[in-house]
């Protein structure tokens, strides 16, 4: 006997369960299928964003953003603390807590919303049947008009950084340390690592981060990249680019890192090393020989432009294919395929998906870099306005940075948007709305923002494409 559903997600990560949500809104009969257990060993949804990685991040980003806030620079605004510290397992205890709320209310939203829950692994075969294994190990078979595949990604390992059980993490193991490590290596300076990286040596760590490639963020602007590597320097953050490891040895409670630089081998010995050097497509044991389903040459469920397979009615979406690996994408795919089966033709901007790296100042932008433009001989214009100008930042107390717009010179169209600064995360937003609505510079220029705000910086960055910007002197003043 196997039970029939319009519609079967596999993974209830952010792309699985708002494909889910969507489905069901549309009136098909869905199902979703998750496997993941909690710290606690129960089922938990919401997969890597909820569980070990955007959300548990960014609750240690904030509690530790505040604690440097408060002991280094709440004296210059004129607030005296006398001593303040880090409770390193009630900041821990906090973030388990949001998880826990979080996961949960994802597990409530697909109830109210009539999804289907079945706790267990899937494995998808030939005309969409699906073999359901449960925890305790019973199986039953299911089987779909479509199915979804949602199953996300998990952590790179490279073999000379084996992971331990406490000493060399990856991401996951990185947000459970109970104590600061005096000495942290980071292997991998990309935006996992740099987050990580921020919370502890924030927390007090000493962190070194190892980086094989010679260019630091490489695909962010490169102006921004750098303002960026001097915030962190500035912080204390030992960013050393150029730099392969080639192997880690534990040894006395300790770490020792070999690796390979410009100048030869070298090594250095850590507390504790947090290995961030990249995520990769999950699909361990989800397709039967028969299923249909094929892969891109890096592992990646192969799928078109509207997130479909080579196996008809299977779509895919999120870590999973192609394409950047980060929630809000996986989500608007997840939205676009339910949206699809339910005969609809919605289709997904991939050319306006926002980055943010959410260290301190923040890191965001949606469009191309500078140097991209550049590189393809793309006529543009700049126009750039410092956090220092702005009224809103000198009140926060809080001024470094500086936002970018790049606009077609001929047409004055945006092509980019790129910001380093407070908030950078929220202003972002703002910078997609105008680009997916196709914006001119002077459009955002038209356009009034409330006072005062650091989204003005935005605004005058704006205004100085055509050198109008009012709080900066303009390099090139138009009439
Ligand atoms: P996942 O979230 O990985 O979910 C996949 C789910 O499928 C899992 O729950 C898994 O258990 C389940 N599954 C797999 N196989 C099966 C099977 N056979 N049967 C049943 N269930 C199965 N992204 C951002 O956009 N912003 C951020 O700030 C951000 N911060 C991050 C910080 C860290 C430390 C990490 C590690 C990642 C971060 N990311 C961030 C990336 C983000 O977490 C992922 O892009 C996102 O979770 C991908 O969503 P997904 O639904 O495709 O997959
Ligand atoms: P991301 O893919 O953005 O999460 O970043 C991972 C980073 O890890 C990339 O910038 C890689 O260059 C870097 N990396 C991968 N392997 C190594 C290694 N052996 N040593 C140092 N850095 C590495």
């Amino acid at each position: 006997m196997s039970t029939a559903y319009d519609v079967i997600v596999i993974g209830a990560g952010p792309a699985g369960y708002h494909a889910a949500i969507r489905a069901a809104q549309l009136g098909l009969n869905t199902a979703i299928v998750e496997k993941w257990l909690g710290k606690d060993n129960k089922p938990a949804y919401g997969g890597t964003c909820l569980n070990v990685g955007c959300i548990p991040s960014k609750a240690l980003l904030e509690a530790s953003h505040k604690f440097v806030e408060a002991r280094d620079h709440f004296d210059e605004i004129g607030i005296r603390v006398k001593e303040v510290t880090a409770d390193v397992p009630a900041i821990m205890a906090r973030k388990d807590e949001v998880v826990g709320n979080l996961t949960k209310g994802v597990a409530g939203l697909l109830k109210t919303n009539g999804v289907s829950t079945y706790e267990g692994t899937a494995k998808l075969g030939a005309g969409r049947k699906i073999t359901f294994t449960a925890h305790d190990g019973s199986s039953e078979e299911l089987n779909a008009g479509s199915v979804i595949i949602a199953t996300g990604s998990v952590p790179v390992e490279i073999p000379p950084c084996p992971l331990t059980d406490d000493l060399i993490v990856d991401s996951t193991g990185a947000l459970e340390f109970q104590e600061v490590p005096d000495r942290l290596g980071v292997i991998g300076a990309g935006i996992i690592g740099l987050e990580l990286g921020s919370v502890w040596n924030r927390l007090g760590s000493e962190v070194v981060l190892l980086e094989a490639l010679e260019d630091f963020l490489p695909s962010a602007d490169q102006q921004i990249a750098k303002e960026a590597a001097k915030q962190f320097k500035k912080q204390g953050m030992d960013v050393r680019l150029g730099t392969r490891v080639t192997s880690t040895e534990v040894k006395d409670g300790k770490v020792t890192v070999q690796y390979t630089d410009a100048d030869g081998d070298k090594s250095e010995v850590f507390d504790k090393v947090i290995v961030a050097v990249g995520r990769r497509p999950y699909t361990e044991e989800l397709l039967a020989a028969d299923s249909g389903v094929t892969m891109d040459e890096r592992g990646f469920v192969f799928v078109n432009d509207v997130c479909l397979t080579d196996a008809p009615g299977v779509y895919a979406v999120g870590d999973v294919v192609r394409g950047p690996m980060l929630a809000h994408k996986g989500m608007e795919e997840g939205i676009m395929v339910a949206e699809r089966i339910a005969g609809q033709k919605p289709l997904v901007n991939y050319d306006l998906v926002p980055s943010v790296v959410y260290t301190h100042p923040e890191i965001a932008w949606v469009g191309k870099a500078e140097q991209t433009l550049k590189s393809e001989g793309v006529d543009y214009q700049v126009g750039s306005f410092p956090m220092a100008a702005s009224g809103r930042a000198m009140a926060n107390n809080d001024t470094d940075g500086v936002i970018k717009v790049i606009a077609d010179k001929e047409t004055d169209r945006i092509l980019g948007i790129h910001i380093i600064g407070a908030q950078a995360s929220e202003i972002i937003a703002e910078a997609v709305i105008a680009m997916e609505f196709g914006a001119s510079a002077e459009d955002l220029g038209l356009t009034m923002f409330a006072h005062p705000t650091l989204s003005e910086a935005l605004h005058e960055a704006a205004l100085a494409v055509s050198g109008h910007a009012i709080h900066v002197a303009n390099r090139k003043r138009k009439k």
